[in-house]
């Protein structure tokens, strides 16, 4: 690539105010796949410099006219992908006619046809694929829209509310909408075609009536009682807590199969994928109904926190998503497990986030400099935002964190701001300082925190120093303000009330200081300090503790995220010692005492036993290492696994016989749903009878978790059931492409050397399509996920299998494409084998005519 056709960047603080505003935007659509014409009526307000040019975004676009009053405007040119108009008045209504071709359009950006239904995405910069525009989030207009298009196609929808519709000359017919509330070019949506459609309805707290319509493929309306029902339950959830209500008349969810990410919060007019609302017994696991919920809630919850207020420019990305993160877990986490939705949250972030950033991609969650913005949707500025967010709640408290929201509303509804306003808004209604917490956003990188305990006998003082690093890759970071949440146990498990010098003391300490010590007294034997509670900080935390006081954490901490976080220590000690030592040592008595008491007990959640009985997963593991011991891991992990299974055996089977699942979806069917699978899973490791019984059992039941258990169960053991069970359910599910990425999971997981072929074969199976992200991601992105030992071949065909697709998608879907490359990413953090054939693929697409910048701009960041 020469120098001038590299994708250039952009960067935070080069923004500047839009020279125009647009107070009003007409469109219409006349739908047709190859020629769709786009005429769009643009109200503009000059409000810059009065020489300045008006500036549009516009792409893949054939422009058919230009004018204002329908006189032709001559003074433009096209220079690469902007339109630039040159003197025009303080204000005019600009005419600008394009045309389209959805049909061709595999990018799944802008307008396209997804399973023969017209759909848009246009977050973040896909309105430019549609029409030249301002498209950029500070640019906010009202919106009308007329879509044309042929009778099939019977429905036609749009943002807001519908004002018209009828029938054109042509025999075609039209629908029009108007959306009162100003928005930006992202928050646009239109749809076209032909859906089932569950309605409802829903009264706000101040009595309003909203409409809800559920639109999916014809057929599917089986599959959507569960995402109306969360719907309804999150716009009470967001009454309750946030005191926010929906504003307009009707709310409506569209659910499409050809989709790049879970949802997308249009106002008025949500699009999902398909898999993030499709749901009953026989199709969806529990963990799907989960997931579903929460993608719902985190759509509805954007519609204040996103759409109401919005971002000022896209490095303000996670003023919306890290909020709305963060609101969708407290949404989660009211409904159902607190302690089971933290530790999906943290295993997120210590699995994903941490390595994104320690490695070459990573960015404060307001990044500073970017070349696609379509890559900066990551872990880091949802999760680690969304973390920053629960940061300043457990600094504020509940009550002034509510204060802080309701200041937000206050000063910026109807506007496009940054994250500056939002921590000026909780500090101002809170009294808190946050100057220092706002490092925060600008600093990239985990900080390492060691603890170190001393306990003095003569003076029953405990005292605590925490000491913070910058992290590893990032040198120059100064300290953060790290809210360090503690519980501190007694001998007997009793928590003890913290005091110094006759004071209470607060058990969040704030930590700003390279080392800081804090003392507690009135101690008369040494306590266990149960340290980084519920993980208050996303931190790397150093702790001398020991096996038996990680045991005494699991039996007394009253953080069940800590029962389960000290559970996950002692098996991530235990495999480090057994790294380091020559014969195998294998888990000690006590560990496996303390696990077979679980079994046994069953006291409390079962799900958090489930939990507690896991081991950490390879990327957890990994994250321990400066230079990832693949096999050993893969291995320990295995021989862990194989000895919980052969010293608990009875367990297990006394333990799946006695759990009764009566195929209900309440918390309590689905907790012991996933105690059984967990069961099963240690089952199918050893050579007990009673396994092979219980599997075919669970996969012939009518429950998709059941059935997905024992398959998955059986694919991790590599049990000779495998096969046959396999192919049965591929018999049984061809019709249903959701279900069947479930079984290319399946089969991305197997193990056996034949697995590369395998997946190869299954390129061609009918239901496969390299179009599809969900159908991409569920084949090659389970196997270099989760099937570490052939992914990571040392003869690398497994990376060359993942370099293949990554140069096939390139050119059909590069914002899929360059999601599947993140294992790449991470390519120095192994052997030398192993690091030099990835990075082999890595020069593969450096190299490539045609390279994206979605994926320019990884690859480069990879090799640099
Ligand atoms: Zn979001």
């Amino acid at each position: 690539m020469t120098e001038s056709s590299k994708p250039q960047a952009q960067y935070l603080k080069d923004y500047k105010a839009p020279d125009f505003l647009i107070d009003h935007t007409e469109l219409t659509f006349d739908l047709q796949p190859l020629t769709t014409k786009v005429s769009s009526l643009l109200t503009l307000t000059r409000v810059g410099d009065n020489k300045a040019p008006l500036v549009l975004d516009g792409i893949d676009l054939r422009l058919l006219s230009l004018s204002i009053d329908t006189v032709d405007i001559t003074d433009y040119e096209i220079i690469g992908e902007q339109l630039i108009i040159n003197n025009l008045p303080d204000s005019c209504q600009l005419s600008i006619v394009t045309e389209i071709s959805p049909e061709t359009n595999t990018s799944l950006e802008g307008l396209y046809l997804s399973g023969g239904a017209y759909c848009t995405q246009c977050e973040a910069q896909g309105f430019r694929k549609i029409t030249y525009y301002m498209d950029r989030p500070d640019v906010l207009s009202t919106f009308d829209v007329t879509v044309i298009a042929d009778t099939k196609f019977s429905q036609l929808l749009s943002n807001g509310n519908q004002v018209d519709s009828g029938e054109t000359q042509d025999g075609r017919h039209f629908a029009k909408w108007q959306d009162p509330f100003k928005k930006p070019s992202y928050l646009f949506a239109l749809v076209a075609g032909d859906f089932d459609v569950l309605k409802d309805n829903y009264i706000t707290q101040s009595g309003k009536n909203v409409e809800l319509a559920l639109f999916v493929d014809k057929g599917n309306l089986s599959k959507t009682p569960h995402a109306i029902a969360s719907l309804k339950k999150a716009m009470q959830w967001d009454e309750a807590r946030f005191n926010l209500e929906y504003d307009l008349d009707i709310y409506m969810i569209v659910a499409v199969d050809f989709f790049n990410m879970g949802a997308m919060e249009n106002k008025g007019l949500n699009i999902f994928n398909s898999k993030c609302v499709l749901a009953n017994q026989e199709t969806a696991t529990d963990k799907d109904y989960h997931t579903i919920e929460s993608i719902v809630g985190h759509e509805y919850f954007h519609n204040w926190t996103g759409n109401r207020v919005t971002c000022r420019d896209w490095f303000q990305l996670s003023l919306k998503e890290g909020l709305t993160v963060f609101r969708d877990q407290e949404f989660s986490s009211d409904l159902g497990s607190r302690a089971l939705n933290r530790i999906d949250a943290v295993k997120v972030m210590r699995t994903h986030q941490f390595s994104e950033d320690a490695g070459p991609m990573a960015h404060p969650i307001r990044p500073e400099k970017v070349i696609e913005m379509n890559n900066f949707y990551t872990v880091t500025v949802y999760d680690k935002g969304a973390e920053v967010i629960r940061m300043m709640h457990t600094l504020l408290g509940e009550p002034n964190f509510q204060k802080g929201m309701a200041l937000y509303f206050e000063r910026h509804d109807g506007q496009a701001v940054t994250c500056d306003d939002f921590v000026s808004a909780m500090s101002d209604a809170s009294g808190v300082n946050l100057d220092q917490f706002k490092r925060w956003y600008s600093q990239a990188g985990t900080s390492r925190l060691n603890a170190i305990q001393n306990f003095d006998l003569d003076s029953n003082t405990y005292s605590l120093t925490i000491e913070q690093f910058a992290p590893l890759n990032q040198q120059s970071n100064a300290p953060l303000h790290i809210p360090f949440a503690i519980e501190l146990l007694d001998v007997n498990g009793q928590s003890i009330e913290l005091e110094y010098q006759g004071e209470k003391v607060n058990h969040v300490l704030n930590v700003t200081q390279p080392s800081q010590t804090f003392h507690f007294d009135n101690m008369t034997a040494k306590p266990v300090a149960v340290l980084l509670e519920d993980f208050s900080a996303p931190c790397i935390l150093n702790q001398e503790t020991d096996e038996h006081e990680l045991l005494h954490i699991i039996r007394f901490a009253r953080s069940d995220f800590s029962r389960w976080d000290a559970q996950q220590q002692l098996f991530i000690k235990a495999m480090k010692a057994n790294l380091n030592s020559v014969e195998s040592v294998g888990l000690s008595d006590e560990i496996i005492n303390a696990l077979r008491g679980l079994v046994n007990e069953k006291q409390g959640d079962l799900a958090l036993i489930a939990e507690l009985l896991k081991l950490p997963s390879f990327d957890t593991l990994a994250a321990e290492f400066e230079v990832i011991p693949v096999d050993e891991i893969v291995n320990i992990a295995e021989q862990f696994e194989r000895q919980i299974a052969d010293e608990l055996t009875n367990e297990f089977i006394t333990c799946f016989e006695s759990l009764i699942d009566d195929g209900s979806v309440n918390a309590s069917a689905v907790a012991i749903r996933s105690l059984k699978q967990l069961c099963l899973h240690y089952l199918a490791k050893t050579n007990d009878p009673h396994a092979a019984d219980f599997i075919k059992h669970a996969a012939s039941s009518k429950n998709m978790t059941n059935v997905l258990g024992a398959l998955s169960a059986a694919v991790k053991a590599s049990h000779e059931l495998c096969e046959e069970l396999l192919n049965y359910f591929d018999s049984q599910w061809r019709h249903d492409v959701l279900v069947m990425d479930k079984w290319f999971a399946l089969q991305a997981m197997q193990t056996g050397d034949n697995a590369i072929d395998n997946i190869k074969a299954l390129y061609e199976h009918p239901c496969f399509d390299f179009s599809n992200p969900n159908r991409v991601r569920a084949l090659v992105g389970s196997f270099s996920h989760f099937n570490t030992s052939q992914f990571h071949r040392l003869d690398g065909k497994g990376y060359a299998l993942l370099g293949d697709l990554l140069i096939k998608l390139n050119a059909i879907n590069p914002q899929n494409a360059s999601r599947m490359l993140t294992p790449f990413m991470s390519w120095k953090r192994y052997d030398n084998t192993r690091s030099t054939a990835m990075r082999l693929q890595l020069e593969r697409l450096a190299n490539l005519d045609g390279l994206s910048a979605d994926l320019f701009e990884k690859v480069e960041k990879a090799l640099k």
